[in-house]
């Protein structure tokens, strides 16, 4: 027998793969050649970013979670308590309903209305417990579009990053109201209003009921009420963003603006979360609840609702819901987590005086007291875009690229040179 060639053998290996591929291909099409990679997130892109930083002085102030002094995003004690309650007493995981726990439903309408407001007293709002806020967020929008037929939702410019990409999933239109004034040092209540006039009727409109992300800005009281007979007077449907009660002034008192537009028989959607308040991030609990006209135009909102969610997600997460179920309705619970709450403010509001205070000493020719008026644990810094990718790529300080700031991010480790850092680059050192 002749002996093959060394380069005989390669080109019949050679072809021999060519061949198994040609099999392969047809037998298994390669549709996922050609996909395009989708681009990152704006919030949680960053964040993947920063963890591949191999520099030790790095500064994350990019995603909206709150840290303590010593950076750490703990597990609040009323939520360990309730963790423990449940460990006792849980008797199975089985699914939940698709509209979640009654018990922690039968919870959101007085927690956001307290014990008096005239919607509690004629029963005219219903709860439905969803994965976070992002999914009231979603199954709003889908409600809105696929049920009741709306074409446009109007949002703030700017709003968190997620906003238009829920809402144009959800196939409604688009549609900003501007939000800053040029400056970045407040509202442009005026433009923003002028804006909103041009909105047709069957419109819904996306209101951040407080602790505007990402800017901190939030209407006065008088602003709030020019808005609702705006939204009346062009019958838009309010849906309020809530993820943040408790963040601005109180448990109690941040619902204000809700309690206002649900007057005199008002229908509007809350979308609640419990990401931020209860420090739930990652068990994902929150609530849409539908406040009707009357009580009775509740049962056929609910059963739209729950057909909706049965596509996407079947039912929500049991464990989330069970916790804040216990908090809510456990007296001691219940007090010790607003106390955690006021703690959690209160922290934000020194750090955010603190940073203001140093960083006029970086920059003594600029005025940064419009982060005092902000509210809630953003802060939109006024910094351009370009400052925030000097800040990032040069000095490993991190933030959303439209100069957003998480103020629970700064402690007494990082304030000094985030502070000097900021200063170098406005100062164009
Ligand atoms: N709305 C706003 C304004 C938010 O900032 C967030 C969280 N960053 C959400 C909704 C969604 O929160 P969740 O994590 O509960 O889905």
């Amino acid at each position: 027998m002749a002996v093959m060639s060394e380069n005989n053998q390669t080109i019949m290996s050679a072809n021999k793969a060519t061949a198994a591929t040609d099999k392969l291909n047809s037998i298994a099409p390669n549709w996922l050649a050609d996909m395009a990679t989708a681009p990152a997130d704006p919030v949680f892109g960053l964040m993947e970013i920063f963890r591949r930083d191999p520099r030790t002085d790095k500064i994350n102030l990019t995603v909206g979670a709150y840290q303590d002094d010593s950076g750490q995003t703990p597990v609040l004690e009323c939520v360990k308590r309730a963790e423990q309650q449940l460990w006792q007493r849980q008797k199975t995981k089985n699914y939940l309903p698709i509209d979640g726990l009654a018990g922690f439903n039968e919870a959101i309408p007085p927690l956001i209305f307290g014990a008096d407001h005239e919607v509690l007293a004629s029963g005219r709002a219903a709860a439905v417990q969803t994965p976070g806020g992002t999914a009231a967020l979603r199954v709003v929008g889908d409600l809105l579009r696929r049920v009741l037929g709306v074409r446009k939702i109007w949002i703030s410019n700017p709003t968190w990053a997620n906003h238009p990409q829920i809402f144009t999933a959800a196939d409604l239109q688009i549609q900003h109201y501007s939000y800053v004034a040029a400056d970045c040092s407040g509202l442009d209540f005026a433009k923003l209003s002028g804006q909103l006039e041009q909105a047709e009727p069957g419109d819904a409109v996306l209101m951040h009921a407080v602790c505007h992300n990402p800017t901190g800005f939030d209407f006065s009281r008088e602003q709030w009420q020019s808005l609702r007979e705006l939204v009346r007077a062009r019958r838009l449907i309010p849906v309020f963003d809530f993820a943040y009660q408790g963040f601005s002034e109180s448990i109690e008192t941040d619902p204000w603006p809700i309690h206002w537009f649900a007057q005199d028989l008002s229908e509007l959607f809350i979308c609640t979360s419990f990401s931020k308040n209860m420090g739930l991030y990652g068990e994902r609990v929150g609530a849409l609840t539908v406040v009707a006209r009357s009580s009775d135009r509740l049962p056929a909102a609910i059963s739209q609702i729950k057909s909706l969610i049965r596509t996407y997600y079947s039912t929500p997460p049991l464990q989330g819901g069970a916790i804040a179920d216990c908090v809510l309705h456990d007296q001691e619970l219940r007090q010790l987590w607003s106390q955690e709450v006021d703690q959690m403010r209160q922290r934000i509001q020194r750090v955010r005086e603190q940073f203001v205070q140093r960083l006029g000493q970086s920059i003594p020719q600029r005025s940064f007291g419009y982060i005092l008026d902000q509210r809630g644990m953003f802060s939109f810094s006024g910094l351009s875009r370009e400052q925030a990718i000097r800040l990032r790529e040069e000095f490993g300080v991190y933030m959303v690229e439209s100069g957003r700031i998480n103020i629970a991010g700064i402690n007494d480790r990082n304030l000094e040179r985030l502070c000097e850092t900021i200063g170098q680059v406005v100062n164009n050192k």
